[in-house]
Formats: structure tokens, sequence, C-alpha cells
């Protein structure tokens, strides 16, 4: 199933995608009932949104050993992980900023699971039941700020410019998070190209390693880490991440005015 957050006349609602391109509207949000009405609207007819409202975002740093060995670092052997606040989410066709700080910003494709309900100290056998589906992520990256920040041993604003994580474009429930075939694009170039089978920390991991100390919400995003391939972004590119059974988020970038 897939769900899909957008706005229509200035209104925000939830709807399941039927035949790949019809909305059907549900009766409340996603977290709460998966029940559908009889409101349905055609894809072309609105925007898209964010799958998920000002989410949480959790970010895993060196999750693919390919990633870790062309950055030059050791696989981690606890799940390196940051936050991205809610204000860099955007949604699929809203443009990546380029700041007027950037000067070496990377696109990331990755995975992200959505939690679907409240949880605290889940074990990993029961990890996935707590995940409502998943959706493409691109962990954009200011590289310069980041490498000196990680020098320092903390990471923040490198990840968290507004617009450096868009999601979308819709959260698919039905799939198996340890084999989806991730690949990223720029301007139709293939830079990235990998199966989630090569996840360092699995989803069900993640989800379970956070849980202990946090309890996660509904709405709340992991982003499962990058593979190899990372590369720079200016303005006028347009990036593409797809998964398997999820679709294309589509984004351009723009410099900031
Ligand atoms: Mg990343």
């Amino acid at each position: 199933m897939k769900i899909a957050r957008f706005e229509i006349g200035g209104r925000i609602a939830h709807g399941i995608l039927e035949d790949e391109d019809r909305l059907r509207v549900l009766a409340g949000s996603p977290f709460e009932t998966l029940e559908v009405t009889e409101e349905e609207y055609a894809l072309g007819e609105v925007r898209l949104l964010a799958p998920v409202a000002a989410p949480r975002v959790f970010g895993v740093g060196l999750n693919y050993v390919s990633h870790a060995k062309e950055s030059g670092q050791k696989p981690p052997e606890i799940p390196m992980l940051f936050m991205k606040p809610t204000t860099a989410v955007i949604g699929p066709g809203e443009p990546i900023v380029y700041p007027r700080e950037g000067q070496n910003v990377h696109f990331e494709g990755e995975l992200a699971a959505v939690i679907g309900r409240t949880v605290r100290r889940v074990r990993e056998a029961e990890a996935l039941d707590c995940v409502l589906g998943y959706t493409c992520a691109d962990d954009v990256s200011e590289r310069v700020i980041q490498h000196r920040e990680m020098g320092m041993g903390c990471l923040l604003i490198g990840k968290a410019f507004d617009s450096f994580c868009p999601l979308g474009p819709v959260i698919e429930t039905g799939l198996d998070p340890t084999d989806l075939d991730l690949e990223a694009r720029v301007n139709g170039e293939v830079r990235q190209s990998i199966n989630t089978s090569d996840l360092l920390f699995s989803v069900a991991k993640l989800v379970s390693y956070l849980s202990v100390a946090i309890t996660l919400l509904p709405g709340d995003v992991i982003i499962t880490g990058t593979p190899h391939g990372v590369g720079p972004i200016t303005p006028g590119d347009e990036v593409e991440i797809e998964i398997s059974g999820i679709g294309v988020l589509r984004n351009g970038v723009i410099a900031e005015t």
C-alpha cells in the first residue's frame, strides 16, 4: 500500500495511491487509521508533500561498508547517529536550496523507515512491527562543515540546513527492508546503486537500538545511511533517489538568494 500526503486547494490530507494515478483520501492520519473515504483525486490534481509532517529525523552515518571505505573511515562498531531538524524536511519536487555557506554540498541516497507507533525498548525481532513503511530520502550534506564538526566529535549544521532532507514520494507499507534496490541519479546519470542487504546495521537493529534510549513516536523517520558513490551537487542539478517498490524522489537544486 502506498500512502501519500498531499495538498489540494489549501487543504492537507493523506491518501492511498490506487492504480498508480488515483489518490483515495484517508479518513485521518495514517498513524490513526488506514480507512479510506469515498473522496478521490487524480495524482496530477494534487501537490505531493513530504509523506510525514515535521518528523523527527534520525540519521545514521557510515552504514554501508562501501561508503565507509570511500570516506576513508572504519565501519563503526555501534550505529553512528545524528539528527536532522524538522525544518530540513522537504517533499517531492521541492528545491534543495544550496546555502550561501555551501562549499561542497553532496547528495546521499538513502532508504527511510517511518515509525508507525509509540515504542520503547523493542527487541530486534519485533522492531519491524513498529514500522509503518518506507520511503526514499536524500541526506544532503555540506562536507566542509560536516568534517569540521566531526573533527570535534559532533555533527549537526553540516546535515541540517533548511531543505537538506528531501523525503518521498510516498510511504510503501508492504516491503522487506533487507532486500530493496536503491539507485541515486544526478541529471539522469546513475551515481549510486546498491541493495539494502548491504546495510551494516539493519532497519530492525536501528529501531531496536534507538528505542533503548528514546521513545520512538508515530511519524519518526530513520534514514538508514548511504552507499558509495556520493558526490557534489550544484544549482541547476536534479537529484533522483529511486527505491524498488516505492518510486522516485525527485528534487532540483537552486541557489539561496
Ligand atoms: Mg547519510
